[in-house]
């Protein structure tokens, strides 16, 4: 997964930041999604790919994951989902593995419960 995330960070869609980002996104059943991030020249319409990867494999009906990988463009430094990401995550669950990755493919792990704690979920709306 951390090689797929390298390679469709080449499809980012980012002539604005030109902040390179993908991330494969691994289901329950095994099968792997992947997105990138797609900008706009309107910002606020920017989507994440994280979210990229999560809505095409919810398109596809996925709705368990296990983890999400995510490589940032070529920052020799580990870097996490944004908030609005962290969010979508979790909506998916709170045991879902978290890995920031590095060019030379080394990596971080955390949960998305680590990673958002005291979150705003399901449970607050049902
Ligand atoms: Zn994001």
């Amino acid at each position: 997964m951390i090689s797929s995330s390298f390679s469709v960070k080449e499809n980012s869609y980012c002539q604005y930041s030109k902040f390179r980002v993908g991330c494969s996104l691994l289901c329950e059943d095994g099968t792997i999604f992947n997105g990138t991030n797609v900008e706009n020249a309107s910002y606020g319409l920017t989507i994440c790919a994280e979210r990229s990867a999560i809505c095409t494999a919810v398109s596809q009906g996925h709705r368990k994951f296990k983890a999400i990988v995510v490589s940032r463009c070529d920052q020799d430094k580990f870097t996490y989902p944004c908030g609005a990401c962290r969010q979508f995550i979790a909506e998916f669950g709170l045991d879902i593995d978290v890995y920031s990755t590095r060019p030379d493919g080394s990596y971080e792990r955390g949960t998305i419960c680590e990673l958002l704690p005291f979150s705003f979920g399901q449970s607050d709306v049902i």
